[in-house]
């Protein structure tokens, strides 16, 4: 049986509770003879804080860097409001981001057909919808420099951003998203604004070129970011996989992510470069944030949760029958009415935090029996 370390940083607010959950799918991973799960835990964001004075240890950092992925709830909340800008609860967001070089984001928008009704979509565009939102996210213009605001001497000021790109970078971004399409649908949309900006004509040439050269076999088309923005809510079923910078990813993965409904559904992956064994850093985590205003109460929906320990298995762990599992599991419970109050919608009940999460690993047993 193959031994994965994974590094759980359950962080603040909701964090711990549905932490709890993922581990009781980690549990039953294990028991079923599928793999084994060396956990260890760690502190990251407020709850490091209280404990270590910053917002993840060395300890804790050393422990992310030797582990095959960390896999993180959330961070933040009312209580860390006012503690200084560089330990703030996100600030160990960032530190992993940075140290573990997760320049990929990638971020699915599956819409649950027994969701659809939860979409700001009609049914028929978002059922069953399955699409890939890749972002890069260590460049571009929120790092590039020089970023400033100057003071002009006449009563004006400038502010200035960069937005800026090197080949190596959109490279191995399009790589990410090329691979992903040949184990999905075969397609990627780039997307920029070559028409206006250097940068996105050199993305374009730079993701042209690596198609030409190694990918010929994906089906590749540009769009550009603005155009995308309105394809996303008009037909977003034509996506497989979309590719795009830093900033225009931001935005456009938090449109799709409303064509699926709740915050509470999303995971997500970062993924760092590829070592000579294949093998990449990365870090898995639900969309959403600490959700302080329902933490401790144990309603928290874990689907998110539960379904970025999916990815990990896909992306990570290359246990695809278990990802597979996971994701189908998550179907079957929410297709039988199943739900969580934030998706509670017109059902009569809802269910508590680890009602859901039992019931994902009860479907779980049937379906890897
Ligand atoms: P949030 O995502 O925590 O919550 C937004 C709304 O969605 C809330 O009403 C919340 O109850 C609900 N919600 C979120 N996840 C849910 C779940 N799993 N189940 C049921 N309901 C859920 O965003 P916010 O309220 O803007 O931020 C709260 C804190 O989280 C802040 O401190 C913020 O900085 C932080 N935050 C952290 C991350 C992260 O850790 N990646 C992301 C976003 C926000």
């Amino acid at each position: 049986m193959s031994a994965f370390k994974l590094l759980l940083l359950p962080g603040d607010g909701i964090g711990p509770e549905i932490s709890a959950e993922a581990e009781k799918v980690l549990a039953f991973l294990e028991t079923a003879g599928i793999a084994k799960f060396d956990i260890e835990r760690g502190l990251v964001g407020g709850a490091a804080y209280d404990v270590h004075g910053v917002a993840i240890s060395e300890g804790d950092m050393k422990l992310a860097q030797a582990s095959d992925a960390v896999l993180l709830a959330a961070v933040g909340g009312p209580k860390w409001d006012g503690v200084p800008y560089d330990v703030r609860p996100e600030a160990g967001l960032l530190r992993l981001r940075k140290d573990l070089g997760l320049f990929a984001n990638l971020r699915p928008a599956i819409c649950y057909p027994a969701l659809a009704e939860a979409s700001s979509l009609k049914r028929e565009l978002v059922d069953n919808l399955d699409i890939m939102i890749v972002r890069e996210l260590t460049g571009g213009v929120y790092f590039g420099e020089p970023k400033e605001i100057i003071d002009l001497g006449n009563g004006q000021k400038r502010g200035v951003d960069t937005q800026v790109y090197e080949t190596y970078e959109i490279e191995r971004i399009g790589r990410v998203a090329f691979e992903l399409a040949r184990k999905r649908n075969n397609k990627v949309t780039s997307s920029e604004k070559a028409n206006v900006m250097k940068s996105g004509l050199l993305w374009r040439e730079v993701i042209t070129a690596l198609h030409k050269r190694e990918y010929a076999d994906v089906q590749l088309e540009h769009m550009l970011a603005d155009a995308l923005g309105m394809q996303l809510v008009r037909w977003p079923k034509q996506f497989d996989v979309i590719v795009t910078d830093n900033l225009f990813g931001d935005m456009l993965s938090d449109v799709a992510s409303m064509l699926t409904g709740s915050l509470g559904m999303l995971p997500s992956a970062s993924l760092g470069a590829a070592d000579n064994k294949g093998q990449r850093k990365a870090m898995y985590e639900p969309v959403h944030g600490s959700a302080p205003d329902i933490a401790g109460k144990g309603i928290a929906n874990p689907i998110a949760m539960i379904g970025s320990l999916g990815m990990a298995m896909r992306y990570s762990f290359n246990l695809p029958k278990a990802a597979d599992a996971i994701e189908a599991a998550i179907s079957a419970v929410l297709a039988q009415g199943m739900r969580t109050a934030d998706i509670k919608g017109e059902a009569a009940q809802s269910v508590s935090t680890s009602e859901m999460g039992n019931a994902i690993v009860a479907q779980l047993k049937k379906l890897l029996a």
